[in-house]
């Protein structure tokens, strides 16, 4: 498949980065690419979802590699996963004579194995300059379900108007749906059988890196997980802490040890992001090192500092969370740098995966969560434009129209963004400048 025909059919399908931030899938295409990576990582712990895919849809999944790479002219495929991942690995190792560009790396058993800047490190051993994407060293890195949307984008002309969802923590039945874009957080609960905590909180996305969430908010293109914790459960109390508190405790209680500094992902990469010295500057006033300050644009917002190096139990990430907000909304953007050498003790201080699960308090909750892929069909669902990085969506229908499934809905016109599509057929009963809610045609839950 040619260029622009792969890049005209991943724009008007909607396809985006299916978890993180949603970068439009076609704006990654370039024709300076050596490689294309899939990012089977998965390493937020209760996560299971990828690397189920992979091992269910692995042709699926392989096909839409390969087109991507002759569309850009790259010369191989790498398939990013963790030796743990038997049943996805055996499957690809199956259809590797089928697939002659496609090798498997394996990453170690460790968190951020998926931050795209390390994943490209561990499987190509090259740095992606700080400030710099991943294309630089001749890279893209595509997700698992991202390549399996663009699969049925390209051989059916679907829009993406579902999502893999897992639904887990203290819940009666663990399990990953495949729900329509815009299925509300109440629906996805009692799918899996309610919550079995009598003071249930709510996290939309991983342990490490999602956010407080209710059960008014609606599933998006990027929803990875729904959990639910007791609300006295640490990783909800790290999350409700005030940042007002978070400094008043770092000025009492950081001691300046650097090991939130020594662990951090990136900047064991060469990145300039020193979480110890944001520490100090947030502390002692922001005029002693205001490189400290801006430096917090190179970081990836993993958690590790916060949630497993710091020996006080501070909130580095989250303040500088606030920071790099903050920053941009003054206009500051990142600029790229050169990265220093790589620290020669990376590998002495991995972040196992068993150790940060049991760190985070969530080993009563690691169990499987079975792949329930049938569609579901809740009886109302609410759409909202901007579920992507770029412009939000704008509609394309209004109050009283009756939609079809999969009739584009909303549209970013030429800006960066992403279509929307119905998930489902039904009536649009309201309509404002975020967001739409289709009474549909299904049989509810
Ligand atoms: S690890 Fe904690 S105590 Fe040590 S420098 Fe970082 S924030 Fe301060
Ligand atoms: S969250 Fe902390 S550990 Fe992760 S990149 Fe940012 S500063 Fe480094």
């Amino acid at each position: 498949m040619v260029f622009e025909q792969l890049s005209e059919i991943m724009k008007s399908c909607g396809v985006v980065g299916a978890g993180g931030a949603g970068f439009p899938s076609y704006a990654k295409l370039n024709k300076k690419a050596e490689t294309i990576i899939l990012n089977c990582a998965e390493c937020e712990p209760l996560f299971r979802v990828h690397r189920q895919l992979l091992a269910k849809y692995t042709n699926e999944i392989l096909t839409a590699l390969e087109t991507v790479r002759d569309a850009v002219g790259a010369n191989e495929i790498i398939v990013a996963v963790k030796p743990s991942y038997k049943d996805a690995i055996e499957s690809v190792t199956e259809k590797l004579s089928s697939f002659p560009a496609v090798r498997i790396a394996t990453l170690p058993e460790v968190y951020p194995a998926g931050d795209e800047i390390v994943t490209i490190y561990e499987t190509t051993g090259k740095v992606v300059p700080p400030g710099e994407l991943p294309i630089s060293v001749g890279c893209i890195v595509y997700n698992v379900e991202t390549m399996l949307n663009t699969y049925y984008a390209v051989t059916e002309g679907r829009p993406v108007t579902h999502k893999y969802v897992t639904v887990g923590g203290a819940v009666k039945s663990p399990a990953t749906f495949y729900v329509p874009v815009g299925m509300k957080f109440s629906e996805l609960l009692k799918l899996a059988g309610g919550a079995v905590t009598d003071d249930p909180a709510y996290l939309s996305g991983g342990p490490m890196t999602g956010n407080l969430a209710t059960l008014s908010d609606v599933v998006t293109k990027t929803t990875n997980a729904l959990l639910v914790f007791p609300e006295t459960h640490q990783l909800i109390k790290k999350r409700q802490a005030k940042t007002t508190l978070n400094i008043r405790r770092s000025m009492s209680s950081c001691c300046q040890c650097s090991t939130c500094t020594d662990m951090c992902p990136r900047h064991m990469l060469g990145y300039p992001i020193e979480p110890h010295a944001f520490m100090r500057a947030c502390s002692k006033g922001m005029e002693t090192d205001i490189k400290a300050v801006v430096n917090t644009l190179y970081c990836s917002q993993c958690g590790v500092c916060e949630m497993f190096a710091c020996p006080q139990d501070l909130a580095p990430k989250s303040l500088i969370g606030v920071a790099k907000n903050n920053l941009r909304a003054a206009g500051l953007k990142v600029t790229p740098q050169v990265a220093k050498p790589v620290n020669p003790l990376r590998e002495s201080r991995y972040v196992q995966m068993d150790r940060l699960i049991a760190r985070l308090g969530l080993t009563r909750y690691a169990v499987d969560a079975p792949l329930m892929d049938e569609k579901i069909a809740p009886k109302e669902i609410k759409v909202l434009f901007s579920q992507h990085i770029g412009a939000p969506a704008q509609p394309l229908v209004k109050k009283g129209d009756t939609v079809a499934a999969d009739q584009k809905i909303a549209s970013v016109g030429d800006k960066l963004g992403a279509e929307i599509s119905a998930p489902a057929s039904g009536k649009v009963v309201e309509a404002t400048d975020k967001y739409l809610v289709i009474r549909t045609d299904g049989k509810g839950i």
